[in-house]
């Protein structure tokens, strides 16, 4: 079964293949393809309110555009010092061509002496298949954010961001313990759930 991924950001392609491919996807015959074999895809414009309208906006367009059942995701930060922000806008909020540095820059300034920490990230993830209704499931994973960037691995703002239960950033962590753990793990593990009828 051929399975699009709706996405350019090559940090997630890399952890949705990797995880579809690894243990959780491999009892199901997958074969993920991303958007680089579709260069003339539509961009999708995400202006939903919610994760999940963007999800399933970035699935409904990628899956109508190549007749293949297609999987994509939404995801952001969310800060609670900073009344939920960047979260849907996370890609956005330090401007259109801001880089990955540019972005933490921003929000450890914006953090700069709170005593609250306490983030999360989510993800929806939506699976459409050109014939069928969209179905979505939400991933949260709960952590903060570290006061000094730290880690070479993944992308965002995983520099900054310590999941609970650890002591170190997703970026320090590496994509192995991130990929299983992750708000996009948490959702994915769901969303394979949702694949299973399209691969008998
Ligand atoms: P998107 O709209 O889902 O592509 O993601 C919005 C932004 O959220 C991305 O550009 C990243 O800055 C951030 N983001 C989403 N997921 C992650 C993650 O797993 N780690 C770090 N940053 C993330």
């Amino acid at each position: 079964m051929k399975l699009i991924l709706a996405t350019r950001n090559q940090g997630k392609v890399r952890e949705l293949t990797n995880m579809l491919c690894g243990e959780a996807g491999s009892k199901q015959q997958i074969e993920v393809i991303s958007l680089e074999s579709y260069p003339d895809a539509p961009e999708v414009v995400e202006d939903g309110n919610t994760y999940m309208e963007n999800a399933i906006k970035k699935a409904s367009v990628i899956a109508e555009y190549t007749s293949h059942l297609t999987l994509a995701d939404d995801a952001g930060l969310e800060v609670d010092a900073l009344d939920g922000a960047p979260g849907i806008n996370s890609k956005r909020w330090a401007g259109e061509d801001a880089t990955d540095d540019i972005r933490i820059a921003k929000l450890l300034q914006a953090l700069e002496g709170a005593t609250n920490r306490r983030a999360r990230f989510i993800a929806a993830i939506a699976v459409v298949h050109p014939n069928s209704e969209p179905k979505g499931v939400l991933g949260v994973c709960e952590g903060h954010i570290r006061c000094d960037p730290a880690g070479e691995s993944g992308f965002g703002y995983d520099p900054v961001f310590v999941p609970d239960g650890y002591n170190q950033t997703f970026a320090e962590l590496g994509e192995e313990i991130k990929n299983r753990i992750s708000h996009r793990a948490k959702a994915l593990e769901q969303a394979i759930a949702l694949l299973g009828p399209y691969t008998l």
